[in-house]
């Protein structure tokens, strides 16, 4: 297997191995590390998948990016060890398909990325003996798969920065009730505040002795796991002009499944179905890209980004440059400026993209609900409510990425019952919470830090 190297998006830091990418998270020049080649799966090499556990199936992808550095076999428990829990596809009508994310421990799709970040940092730690300090930003559901996937790893810390006032009290406790190496930090902004707090800690030379590491999605060790999914739904529906409606915030998951495109999965579009945080569809529409400033409060919590970081990725592999404009101190004086514009007209054939209002969201819960009996939460509702709109004659495969449990004040409100709670969320309600609240202010989160 010939060895992966990455790039920065910004072009003006080294090449580097996946570890490092992965340990740095971030590349030194702030741009997002990008794989320079990729494998490639024949048609043969995916229909064989289909006879395989999931987790088989994740080794298989996985091992061309980490053969230099985990042996096969202890990749493969660490597989084994992470994807331990079903992840079924459900055909609803003729032509649709709900790819659920959300059985995991959390509930929600994010244990896909954290649950393997997390054992391959704690193998390179134990390995290396250096500690870790993981910091996250989290817009509802990463900061608890993260906290969990890391709990009670002695070598590893977690800080996990929250916006006080934007998530759900399950969410909340998710974060809060772990204690142990676990640190919960609410602050009293926005997401977007928390991940520039968090940002910026990473390039702060009075932290580098904390060998700070990112779990966000900047991360490309919680793109790669996001793109199995889409090779173990594909030869499950076996359909092959499959579309995959995909909701998204920070486009991770959406480039998890471009990244399964581009080593072989014959998709034949995206539905990039997004909040009122319509920056997206707004570019693809006009070929001029405007972060929403500040994000919009949607109920779909944790898509609620305005300037979604993995689009600086997206942009690439269509041959722009996206990034922010920064001062000499790395502060950021504009973010998400077009340098260059990527080759709009292919990205319009690949990509079609809806924003959906929260009375969409509502609408689409209720429907499911009468028309299939199926309660979903509003992250999947986003996905299903565009793939209505886009109205295409294929096969769509939506994405459900929460459990509506986690979401039962808008359950509630919209259906008038009461979801039922998997176990992995109903202990949480006799759980202590603890956490720290900080102002949006640097500083709070370097004393947290040191
Ligand atoms: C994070 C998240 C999303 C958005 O995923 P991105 O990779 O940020 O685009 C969607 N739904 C749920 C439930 C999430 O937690």
């Amino acid at each position: 297997m010939e060895k992966i190297l990455f790039r920065s998006t910004n072009f003006q830091s080294g090449l580097v191995t996946f570890k490092d990418a992965i340990l740095k998270g971030q590349a030194p020049d702030y741009g997002l590390y990008v794989p320079t080649t990729l494998p490639h799966f024949t048609h043969k090499d995916i229909l064989n998948f289909s006879m395989m556990e999931y987790y088989e199936v994740a080794f298989e992808i996985i091992k061309h990016f980490v053969c230099d550095f985990i042996p096969e076999k202890d990749l493969l428990k660490i597989c084994q060890q992470a994807y331990n829990f079903p992840v079924p596809v459900k055909q609803i009508d003729e032509n649709h398909f709900i790819l659920y994310l959300d059985k995991g421990p959390t509930a929600s799709f994010k244990d896909f990325a954290a649950r393997f970040l997390a054992r391959i940092m704690s193998y390179i730690a134990t390995r290396e003996g250096i500690n870790l300090t993981v910091v996250v930003a989290t817009s509802g559901d990463t900061g608890g798969a993260v906290a969990h996937a890391f709990l009670g790893l002695d070598n590893i810390r977690v800080i996990v920065l929250f916006p006080e006032k934007e998530i759900s009290i399950r969410q909340r406790k998710q974060m809060t009730t772990l204690g142990k190496n676990i640190k919960a930090v609410a602050v009293k902004g926005t997401f977007d505040d928390c991940q520039a707090l968090v940002k910026r800690a990473f390039n702060d030379p009075v932290l580098k002795h904390k060998n700070l590491t990112s779990a966000n999605s900047i991360n490309f060790g919680r793109l790669l796991p996001q793109s199995v999914y889409y090779f173990k739904a594909y030869v499950e529906i076996k359909r092959d002009d499959l579309v995959f409606s995909v909701p998204s915030g920070n486009f991770g998951n959406l480039m998890g499944g471009v990244l399964a495109r581009e080593m072989g999965v014959p998709v034949k579009k995206f539905i990039v179905a997004v909040n009122e945080n319509n920056e997206f569809p707004e570019f693809l529409k006009t070929g001029v890209y405007q972060p929403v400033v500040p994000s919009k409060k949607c109920s779909s919590n944790a898509m609620n980004v305005g300037h979604p970081s993995n689009l600086a990725r997206l942009i690439d592999l269509y041959g722009g440059w996206l990034t922010d404009e920064r001062d000499q101190n790395g502060n950021v004086i504009k973010k998400g400026v077009m340098k260059r514009q990527p080759d709009i007209e292919l990205m319009r054939k690949h990509f079609i993209s809806f924003s959906i209002s929260d009375d969409e969201v509502d609408r689409t819960i209720k429907y499911i609900y009468e028309k299939y009996h199926i309660i979903i939460e509003p992250h999947g509702a986003v996905s299903i409510a565009a793939a209505i709109k886009a109205n295409i004659n294929h096969p769509v495969c939506c994405l459900e990425t929460a459990d509506p449990a986690k979401f039962p004040e808008k359950i509630k409100e919209v259906l008038n019952i009461e979801p039922p709670v998997p176990e992995t969320l109903a202990h949480l309600d006799f759980l202590e919470e603890q956490f720290t609240v900080i102002e949006n202010d640097y500083q709070q989160l370097v004393d947290i830090i040191i």
